[in-house]
């Protein structure tokens, strides 16, 4: 049976945007409902060492910074749902989310804050090997790894992070990239340099993922030089993807104006969407910054902004 929950302010996302979003509008008195999505927490429960996010002067674990702004927000007035959305109604207000879990929220404004999710390579070989042998989440699966030689895909901050965290694990870890050189911060890029397990393969890219099959088991990659598309062929027991990530926004679509890339359109210096009382905060709106403590600093002005409106609607 349905249950209907008429609310002002529903947060749709749990990564640092939807928690302060959802910590500003439970201080505001707006008695926030939150729901958390697939991934509660958000990417950096998929992450490690924590040491740019302000406030700590020890490295910080991600899951334990998710889990403490989840407490926050609880603190002060959230209601928490474990729950999936999956349809939105911005036809007219108030508007309507239902979840998977068969919830009805009547919402008379609406911060999305569903974040991002991993970009893969879209090969065919990929899929095959997916779970077996590829990944995209160094600390889900590194562990699996040990004493063996892998691969990470990527010349970003994830791809470096990715790969030293990996060497606790692996013998070895090959950085391919298709560049000559890394997108990373500098002082990411010393660290990879400096450690001794990590060899990076400049101006590659993967042509195809070999290996058995029945039960399938990642043996080789084939990479392409994209200077001179010479092939070549290295020996790897897993490969972490690591190029970058895509808004999830598939619910919105048509609903909400997007850009080229599907990230949600706000007005300048706001986080108001195409539809008045709908906003967006954090990786869902900015692929930019792309930082959590950009991602919180947008779910507090969502969080305003709403309160705002709300405030304005009743006058
Ligand atoms: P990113 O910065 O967008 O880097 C993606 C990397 O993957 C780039 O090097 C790109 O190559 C490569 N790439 C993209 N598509 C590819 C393809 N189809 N085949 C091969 N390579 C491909 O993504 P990210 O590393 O996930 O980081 C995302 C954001 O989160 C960034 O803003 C980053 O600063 C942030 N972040 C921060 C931290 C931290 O502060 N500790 C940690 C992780 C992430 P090109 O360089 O040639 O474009």
């Amino acid at each position: 049976m349905t249950e209907k929950i008429e609310n002002d302010v529903l947060i749709i996302g749990s990564g640092p945007a939807g928690y302060t979003a959802a910590i500003y509008a439970a201080r505001a008195n707006l008695k926030p409902h939150l729901v958390s999505g697939l991934e509660p927490g958000g990417q950096l429960t998929i992450t490690t060492d924590v040491e740019n996010y302000p406030g700590f002067e020890n490295v910080i674990q991600g899951p334990w910074l998710m889990e403490q702004m989840k407490e926050q927000a609880v603190k002060v007035g959230t209601i928490f749902h474990n729950d999936i959305v999956t349809s939105v109604d911005f036809e007219k207000n108030p508007f309507i989310s239902k979840t998977e879990s068969g919830k009805e929220f009547v919402s008379k404004s609406i911060i999305i804050a569903t974040g991002a999710q991993a970009r893969w390579l879209n090969l065919e070989s990929e899929k095959k090997f997916k779970g077996f042998g590829i990944s995209a989440c160094a600390t889900c699966d590194g562990f699996f790894f040990k004493d063996q030689q892998v691969a990470v895909i990527g010349g970003g901050n994830s791809a470096v992070e990715e790969a030293m965290f990996l060497t606790k694990f692996a013998s070895k870890v090959l950085l391919i990239h298709r560049r000559d050189s890394l997108r990373a911060e500098k002082i990411l890029q010393e660290r990879l340099f400096n450690n001794k397990k990590i060899e990076v393969i400049w101006n590659s890219k993967v042509s195809e993922f070999v290996g058995d099959e029945n039960p399938n088991t990642l043996k080789k990659i084939i990479l392409e030089n994209t200077l001179d598309s010479t092939k070549t062929t290295i020996d790897v027991n897993g490969a972490f993807i690591a190029i970058g990530h895509d808004p999830a926004t598939s619910l919105f679509i048509d609903k909400l104006k997007m850009d080229e890339e599907n990230y949600i359109i706000t007005k300048p210096d706001s986080t108001e969407t195409s539809i008045k009382g709908v906003f967006a905060a954090g990786d869902v709106k900015d692929k930019i910054y792309r930082q959590a403590v950009t991602a919180a600093g947008m779910g507090c002005m969502a969080a305003l902004e709403a309160e705002k409106y709300i405030a304005e609607s009743l006058n």
